[in-house]
């Protein structure tokens, strides 16, 4: 494919196709002659060297605005230039203070959350996940990890984890869900009580990426006690946001979880473990407010992804489709090839459309739920598609381990899942379809 074809889209800064260009350089230089093993201790090791290349090389100091690579609009794209990484000082002098102006692109004076550049997010992702489904996974973890600290944190916080997750030093982790509360997010029953100087957590966090690897996780526990309403529905108040280090007494790892796309993923339990209350995140009880404020940052990127997975597996049909023979001629050659390729374009950049729309709204200061959301589905769903469509095309072959298109139909699912189903996704988008009705009328 060329990398930057959909780059010229009025989405886009010059700085933007730049950025793509040299991950792009990188990712293939990278992955000439790397594969990687799939048992878990092989996947954690891959796991550690991925997040220290990518901060050398520059692409996880998008994962923390402050870091001044984010925001291409203003031709901080100091990362993709290669330039030394963000010192602390330089941190405390972004301050974490801007964010975008509605609709213009400028950076504003509100104090209210970092300006994350969600194109470059994408990018990256889109870029990453054309190469290798970890590599993807690694970046993202560093961005949806810190991220409730770049929204939310002291800057005795931010100071003390985000450079060194922007270098790519400090894993990240992000710790919202349990057994019981997945899509229920204010369902969850993990607990924190002020005692003192300290907060104690008690309970379980499940379906944790980078649990057994992080240095650090954002834990969501509940602060005060669950108020279940007359329908059954428990609402989202009393929940607080925290960091926790993976070495704090009390915390440790229940078990490890192995998915159809291994990544370092596990169950954590929480038992007496004490933490400063100065590592609360915000205002507590504020927590679901910050953990959705961190998703909406960070489900554009999902789409980004997906949108990788579906291209590579496009460009894979369309290599095997022209040097496949078959009756005399070759697989590209039958309309029904043809038509079966069309098909797949064009669910592509109907969900490119999507995604870079949510990420410039985003980016602009423009209210963007529904289309963040309409992103997600749409890609997730799109790439899943299309990489289905690979596999028949490659017949026997597509079903083969080792195969490109064998991996990319594991690497493609759990985005479905994660970070909001796609039902979660609809839900989003209908209520804000008729929260407007209902204002319009
Ligand atoms: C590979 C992987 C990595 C993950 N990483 C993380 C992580 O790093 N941190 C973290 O906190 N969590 C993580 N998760 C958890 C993920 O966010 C949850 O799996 C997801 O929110 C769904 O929750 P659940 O698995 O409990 O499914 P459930 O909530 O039980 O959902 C089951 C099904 O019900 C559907 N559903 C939900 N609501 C409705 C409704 N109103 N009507 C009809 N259907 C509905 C869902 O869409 C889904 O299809 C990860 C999950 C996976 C698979």
């Amino acid at each position: 494919m060329d990398v930057s074809s959909y780059l010229e889209w009025p989405f886009f800064t010059p700085e933007h196709g730049e950025l793509a260009r040299r991950v792009d350089a990188w990712a293939t230089a990278y992955f000439a002659n790397r594969t990687f093993a799939e048992d878990r201790d092989s996947v954690d090791h891959a796991c550690r060297q991925l997040v220290s290349e990518l901060g050398r090389a520059g692409w996880t100091r998008y994962s923390v605005p402050s870091a001044g690579t984010g925001n291409a609009d203003e031709g901080h794209d100091t990362a993709a230039r290669g330039s030394p990484s963000a010192s602390r000082g330089q941190l405390a002098e972004h301050g974490f203070q801007a964010e975008r102006g509605a609709g213009d692109g400028r950076v504003g004076t509100r104090s209210v959350s970092p300006a994350f550049d969600v194109r470059s997010l994408a990018i990256i992702r889109e870029t990453l996940a054309r190469h290798d489904a970890l590599a993807d996974f690694a970046f993202a973890m560093q961005g949806l990890g810190s991220g409730a600290i770049s929204l939310a944190g002291s800057p005795e916080l931010k100071e003390r984890y985000l450079p060194r997750v922007a270098s790519g030093e400090a894993i990240a982790a992000f710790a919202l869900s349990e057994s019981a509360a997945g899509s229920d997010v204010a369902a969850i029953r993990c607990r924190a009580r002020r005692d003192g100087d300290s907060y104690v957590l008690d309970g379980e966090k499940t379906w944790i990426s980078n649990g057994g690897i992080a240095e650090f996780y954002c834990v969501f526990a509940r602060t005060s006690d669950a108020e279940v309403r007359p329908d059954g529905t428990v609402a989202a108040r009393g929940i607080s946001a925290f960091v926790v280090d993976a070495n704090t007494p009390g915390f440790s790892i229940a078990r490890r979880i192995d998915v159809i796309s291994p990544h370092p993923l596990a169950t954590l339990s929480f038992d007496g473990c004490r933490i400063p209350a100065t590592h609360l995140l915000g205002t507590e009880g504020d927590g679901f407010k910050l953990a959705m404020r961190t998703l909406n940052v960070f489900r554009t990127s999902v789409a980004g992804a997906a949108l990788g997975f579906g291209q590579r597996a496009l460009d894979e049909a369309l290599d095997h489709a022209v040097n496949r023979p078959m009756f005399g001629k070759t697989l590209a050659d039958f309309q029904l090839t043809q038509a079966t390729l069309a098909d797949m374009a064009t669910d592509l950049d109907a969900a490119r459309l999507l995604t870079y729309r949510a990420a410039w709204l985003h980016d602009t200061g423009r209210p963007c739920a529904k289309e963040v959301a309409m992103a997600k589905m749409t890609a997730t769903e799109s790439a899943q598609r299309v990489i289905d469509q690979a596999v028949q095309m490659f017949g026997g072959r597509g079903v083969m381990h080792g195969e490109r298109v064998e991996q990319l139909y594991r690497d493609i699912r759990a985005l479905r899942i994660y970070e909001g189903a796609t039902e979660v996704q609809k839900l989003i988008i209908g209520r804000e379809l008729i929260n407007m009705a209902k204002k319009n009328s």
